[in-house]
């Protein structure tokens, strides 16, 4: 059975921040992605713009650094933009995002730093022994194959490595709720110089809700977004309750935002300006999940920690997105991030009962007011990281680092703390 220092489940904005960041500080990396390109929800669900590197306050600070801004340049090589739009809507500062372009520069990143990359690779079971993990059971286009490791980090987004090893998960427990899902509709066959008229488009829900089977909560339009490099237009107007984490409750969702999408785009076709030719280019691969299994850390995130934008001593990422809630379907709101614009998420967030097991992205301890600024991908690059390194430091010592050590590795690979 082949061996790694550190073992890193899923291959999003978190796990490619702790596969790097395990890299840098020495660690021999294994890298697994169950579809065939890195970027998580960023690609596989057309979630186009990375939230949570800039500050959202009159500052606007970058409040990441280290693999995230290594993520950046590495776009910024291939001619995107990566300066952040400043929403006047919202004062939110985004960095859009080229999915194709994404994938590229991640691939990039990732093997420039000599990790083991494994795609079209799903975690399908854990081997334990006493309290720690061995080894991960894997199923990959061809083969079953296992692999042992010292460290490993669950950067599945929906915790999977943490359920399979054992780790109880707050589901809809203490929890107030699931956020919703979204399906984003990239919409083609645009002008070049369209400007989008958010009252003809209001009018065009409405028509569209008059008829419909299944209704549109987002009365006031959605979210429109230019996709880089394209007349294309990204569509944030499909929101999808989720009351349970359960496969049939998704594939519904599925079906049921295809048809929405379908229908509602047929509307736009026939009620809108500058619509008249436009089509859907692309939905998928899959639903955008908000929240599923959220495995228990040492330490949840409170809604206070963030209010206050409170600095713990063993704090490892900034947190600086507001708490951005989504248990409506289609009626977001947002609670700002308090003291000077950021929060510090302490490494207690990331570390679990199992000693060499840590937790990155969406998956790490937060409630559920916190989890709506920790989830988004700038974020979750920097927990990421920093559950890297702390995977590393474990498997040269072999035993669980201090958060001074964490900290002093994070420092040095030019993460912002
Ligand atoms: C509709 C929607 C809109 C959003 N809008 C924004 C936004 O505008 N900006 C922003 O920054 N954030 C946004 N978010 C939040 C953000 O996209 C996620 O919280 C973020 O992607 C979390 O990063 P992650 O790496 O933890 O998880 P993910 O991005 O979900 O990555 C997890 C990865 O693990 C892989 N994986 C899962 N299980 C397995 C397995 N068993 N084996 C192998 N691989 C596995 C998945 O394929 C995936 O690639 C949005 C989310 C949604 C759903």
């Amino acid at each position: 059975m082949e061996s790694f220092d550190v073992i890193v489940c899923g291959g999003g904005a978190a796990g490619v921040g702790a596969a790097v960041g395990a890299a840098q500080s020495g660690a021999r990396v294994a890298l697994l992605e169950r579809y065939g390109f890195l970027g998580g929800a960023a690609t596989n669900a057309q979630v186009l713009s990375y939230c949570g590197f800039y500050q959202c306050d009159s500052r606007g600070d970058r409040a990441i650094g280290g693999v995230g801004y290594q993520a950046l340049l590495e776009l910024a090589k291939l001619r995107e933009n990566i300066q952040p739009h400043h929403s006047e809507l919202t004062g939110n500062r985004i960095i859009l995002l080229d999915p194709e372009k994404l994938k590229y520069a991640l691939d990039q990143l990732v093997l420039s730093h000599r990790v083991e990359l494994l795609l079209h690779t799903t975690l399908v079971q854990v081997k334990k022994q006493d309290s720690h993990l061995q080894a991960i059971d894997l199923v990959d286009l061809f083969q079953q194959k296992s692999l042992s490791g010292t460290a490993f980090v669950d950067a599945t987004g929906n915790g999977q490595l943490a359920r399979f090893a054992g780790l109880s998960c707050r589901v809809n427990q203490q929890e107030k709720h699931f956020q919703s899902m979204s399906l984003p509709i990239r919409l083609g066959g645009l002008p070049k110089d369209l400007t989008i008229d958010r009252e003809a488009i209001k009018a065009a829900v409405a028509v569209y809700n008059q008829q419909a089977v299944f209704t549109i909560p987002r009365q006031d339009g959605g979210v429109f977004m230019r996709v880089p490099n394209s007349n294309d237009w990204l569509w944030m107007i499909v929101d999808l309750g989720l009351s349970d984490i359960r496969e049939d409750l998704v594939t519904k969702a599925e079906w049921m935002g295809r048809k929405i999408a379908n229908d509602c785009v047929a509307v736009l076709r026939s009620e809108v300006t500058g619509f008249e030719h436009c089509h859907i280019v692309n939905t998928g691969p899959q639903i955008g999940i908000r929240e599923a299994w959220r495995p228990v850390a040492q330490y949840a995130l409170k809604r206070e920690d963030l209010e206050i934008g409170r600095k713990f001593d063993s704090g490892i990422a900034r947190a600086a997105w507001p708490m951005e809630d989504h248990s409506k379907p289609g009626k977001p709101s947002y609670l700002p991030i308090g003291g000077s614009g950021y929060g510090l998420v302490p490494l207690e967030a990331l570390s679990t009962k199992i000693p060499n097991l840590w937790l990155a992205g969406r998956t790490i301890g937060a409630d559920a007011d916190a989890y709506g600024s920790i989830r988004v991908m700038g974020t979750s690059f920097a927990t990421g990281q920093a559950a890297g390194v702390a995977a590393a430091l474990f498997a040269q010592q072999h035993e669980c680092p201090q958060s001074y050590q964490v900290i002093a590795k994070l420092k040095a690979q030019e993460a912002l703390l």
